[in-house]
């Protein structure tokens, strides 16, 4: 049984009012709201065991390194590493982006070296690559869709040339809802010996994630994205990997010994993370973790597909309605035009209505460019999104029709 009246209780924003309207949060793709345990999670510590870690002899440094560590574990236990130096943590997956790309680049490639990626990703997963062509003189490849938002694959195996070094895909996208078919991209960049990362900052709330049966090399999120903290995230990289890679910035907790003639690093995979890291948010992660685990990512992702279904058909009700992607897989997110009505004035009327989603291009300008458009309104789901507030979507887009009529 999935009590989401029981659920909806554990967060305490989604009983307030805006404008005088309960509140429907559709915008769980930009961020998820925080359950209270998690958030208690960081008081608590703050309160009872708040120490920097790993430099401390004495208790309270003591305590608090262990539940950094075991945090750690937890996060390895959820996506199924092999070993806890393969979880890095970092500022989210922005951050794990740039650092791949940061190390990969300067280490793994030379000039007129390819990287590819695909027409639908996040900025953040184009322009750290961007970054390093202009410094290493680096090829992107752009893998392109079909009109209903899938990935081309017979495209993407012919972009691989002698040069190909690495691959570096979206999961789930941000824009359509896309579950691109990943466990095939990286086999098939594996056949040419070309690793792959995943960006999973959409996956990691809507599924199972298991990166050994992915045999993904690295595969990134971000904790605000699944119910945990802002400011932490995780970079997995397979071990084979992340040993090959130089450290991405220098600092202390990063070092074994340093000397003015020479330093040498820690290893992994504190190799990676230089400075103080943050332990209150990598317990409130995964507590944050913990929190699904219980719920269950299989019994998540069944609710929030008959979810899909139900608000797809009832958007579908609606005239004049375009529905920006529709692959066979999704998940979490339905992008959509209605008329002539501009996604800006839809989303701020929406809002007067208590209903929060997000208006624009969704940090996927390419993505606008292939469909022809300047953006779109795009509602999101979580495990607490219930039918009524996809009915109050529908209601209250049909009633900003009206005053566009
Ligand atoms: N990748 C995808 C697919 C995303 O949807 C997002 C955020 O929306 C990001 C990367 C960037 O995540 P963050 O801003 O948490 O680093």
């Amino acid at each position: 049984m999935y009590d989401i009246k029981g659920i909806r209780e554990d967060f305490p924003i989604l009983s307030r009012t805006v404008y005088d309207k309960p509140l429907v949060y559709l915008d769980n793709a930009a961020t998820t709201q925080k359950p209270r345990f998690v958030v208690n999670t960081i008081v608590s510590e703050y309160y009872s065991v708040n120490a920097n870690v790993h430099r401390g002899v004495h208790f309270l440094s003591q305590q608090a390194t262990d539940l950094h560590e075991r945090s750690r574990e937890a996060v390895r236990k959820f996506i199924n590493a092999r070993s806890v130096s393969e979880i890095v943590f970092t500022r989210g997956t922005t951050e794990s982006i740039n650092l791949v790309a940061s190390s990969f680049v300067c280490s793994q490639m030379k000039p007129g070296d390819e990287v590819i990626v695909s027409v639908m990703e996040h900025h953040s997963n184009i322009v750290p690559w961007q970054l390093q062509a202009e410094r290493f003189g680096i090829v992107l490849k752009v893998i392109p869709m079909n009109d209903r938002g899938e990935l081309l694959l017979d495209e993407y195996e012919r972009l691989f040339s002698k040069r190909t070094k690495l691959v570096s895909v979206t999961h789930v996208s941000n824009v359509l809802g896309t579950v691109n078919p990943i466990e095939r991209i990286i086999g098939i960049a594996h056949d040419y010996g070309v690793p792959v990362l995943v960006d999973g900052a959409q996956s990691i709330p809507h599924m199972p994630v298991d990166v050994q049966a992915l045999d993904a090399d690295f595969y990134v999120f971000s904790g605000h994205k699944v119910y945990g903290p802002t400011g932490i995230g995780v970079l997995y990289g397979k071990e084979y990997w992340l040993e090959k890679l130089p450290p991405y910035q220098g600092g202390g907790e990063m070092i074994q010994k340093v000397t003015f003639e020479k330093t040498t690093f820690n290893e992994l995979p504190f190799k990676f993370e230089a400075g103080t890291p943050d332990y209150i948010g990598s317990v409130a992660l995964s507590n944050a973790l913990g929190y699904i685990s219980m719920l269950g990512m299989d019994q998540i992702a069944e609710y929030e597909h008959q979810l899909m279904c139900y608000a797809t058909e009832r958007l579908k009700e609606i005239p004049g309605m375009r529905i920006l992607g529709e692959a066979e897989h999704k998940s979490g997110v339905i992008s959509f035009l209605v008329g002539n009505i501009h996604p800006f004035d839809m989303g701020t009327l929406l809002d007067r209505l208590g209903i929060a989603v997000r208006t624009g291009h969704h940090c996927a300008e390419p993505l606008m460019h292939r469909l022809g458009i300047e953006g779109t309104v795009r509602a999101s789901f979580a495990l607490y999104t219930t039918k009524e507030e996809i009915d109050a979507l529908v209601e209250g887009i049909l009633r900003i029709c009206k005053m566009f009529e």
